[in-house]
């Protein structure tokens, strides 16, 4: 294997030669991340089974599809992005040309989580091969059997002098913060967030941190609750729960709670059968120690459907608990697994306060037949990202910013959002 600082260099020299710069060396490269998909599709499919217990359906939707359709939106878009914008001038410019060019940054490094680990390590590559930059990609060491697919056959597909897939865990990925770099773009938890922003201040490295927390659901009474308990279950069970954007807990009044519950059941039978832990659709934990600490979550208030675990499968059964304390474990941390609490509320001006009172979500939910009721949440809260009456389908626009509202980037963005009639 090549020495860390030699392949940096490599990168960092072909860079400076301007390799990355035209619109046909870019297009190349994101045509070989195509065909990269496209050969290895099977592959990816069965390492995201071994990983993850995804389904052929999942995988392909969640994660191949997603980072197939970022391919062809670069490839449609790369020259028109590339052009220099032209602004207006004022009266002691009008002889000027005035515009604003778009540069690469250089070197950029992509750190993944293991959730969605084609996905989430892709769509960023696209977007850095795309604006011309040389790129290192260190996969989640978690997701092994992806990571193992990505590192051996993806650099094929690209030109060695720009691109290299590092591995690692924790320490190697320290090491290679150590490393100064034009741009990081990191997705995963809040906590390993912090040491990559700490390193990137270091070299004051522009960043981009994608990270998890809890989703808020506000459900109202004025509304269908088979309809709302389909979504909410589809979209909290989903990769077994560990999904950034997934609803992390419901609030809602008392007696909602009670309609929620049979409906809940039944919407878990029709997904996953009278038993969840031989059905083809649901995912598994990721590993031990991530099981043992939903485990631990398990114990938090009580269990009204579900509560099933083996630890010989990592499966933990499609769960909720009512009669959670706020100072709980599972109210106190992202959950990021099949576990769903009914947090029950007085009014809606209760759960706005309950909701504003935490950390702004990545993404929050609202549900009600009221399209005021709806209103009023995405404008008294504040959020990443909200969809009224759905899951996190306002994920699948590309027309849509996506982040959350901490990330320094996303200061000046308008708030994506996307609303259905139920
Ligand atoms: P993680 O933070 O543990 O790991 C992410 C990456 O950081 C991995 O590549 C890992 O190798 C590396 N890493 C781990 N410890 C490190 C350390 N001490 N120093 C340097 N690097 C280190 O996150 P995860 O468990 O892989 O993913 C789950 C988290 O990611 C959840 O919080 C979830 O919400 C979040 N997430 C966010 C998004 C988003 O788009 N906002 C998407 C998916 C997941």
């Amino acid at each position: 294997m090549e020495p860390l600082e030699d392949t940096l260099r490599r990168l960092r020299e072909a860079f400076c030669a301007g390799r990355t710069r035209p619109a046909e060396f870019r297009a190349a490269q994101l045509r070989g991340l195509g065909r990269f998909l496209q050969d290895h599709k099977q592959q990816l499919q069965q390492a995201l089974a071994q990983d993850l217990h995804k389904s052929d359906f999942e995988s392909l939707v969640s994660e191949i599809v997603i980072s197939q359709g970022e391919v062809d939106l670069a490839l449609r878009n790369l020259r028109a992005w590339m052009k220099d914008e032209r602004v207006s001038r004022n009266l002691a410019t009008q002889l000027d040309s005035a515009f604003i060019r778009k540069e690469p940054f250089g070197l950029v490094l992509i750190v993944a989580p293991w959730n969605y680990p084609v996905n989430l390590t892709l769509v960023p590559l696209v977007g850095a091969l795309a604006a011309g930059n040389c790129v290192v990609l260190k996969p989640s060491e978690l997701s092994r059997s992806t990571e193992k697919v990505l590192a051996e056959e993806l650099p094929r597909y690209l030109d060695p002098s720009c691109f290299a897939v590092v591995l690692g865990g924790p320490s190697e990925t320290e090491q290679l913060l150590e490393h100064r770099f034009d741009y990081i773009f990191f997705t995963g938890s809040p906590r390993v967030g912090r040491i990559v922003m700490a390193a990137a201040a270091k070299h004051l490295t522009p960043i981009t941190l994608e990270l998890g927390g809890k989703n808020p659901c506000y459900v109202d009474d004025d509304c269908d609750p088979q309809t709302v308990a389909n979504r909410v279950a589809w979209f909290r069970y989903f990769n077994s729960g560990q999904t950034c954007v997934a609803p992390d807990y419901v609030l809602c009044s008392p007696e909602t709670r009670e309609r929620l519950l049979p409906a809940l059941q039944s919407a878990i039978t029709r997904f996953y059968g009278d038993d969840p832990k031989s059905s083809p659709n649901l995912g598994r934990i990721i590993n031990q120690k991530h099981f043992l600490r939903l485990q631990g979550l398990l114990r938090c208030g009580r269990v009204a459907i579900g509560g099933q675990s083996d630890e010989s499968d990592r499966y933990i059964a499609p769960t909720v608990l009512v009669d959670v304390q706020d100072t709980e474990p599972v109210m106190q941390e992202e959950i990021f697994g099949p576990i769903l609490p009914l947090v029950t509320v007085r009014s809606l001006d209760e759960a706005i306060d309950f909701i504003n009172q935490r950390e702004k979500p990545l993404a929050l939910y609202a549900f009600s037949n009221s399209s005021q009721v709806v209103r009023q949440v995405l404008a008294r809260t504040s959020s990443g990202g909200f969809c009224g009456n759905d899951g996190f389908m306002h994920m699948t626009l590309a027309s849509l910013p996506f982040g959350g509202v901490a990330c320094c980037h996303q200061l000046l963005s308008a708030q994506p959002s996307s609303h259905n009639a139920l």
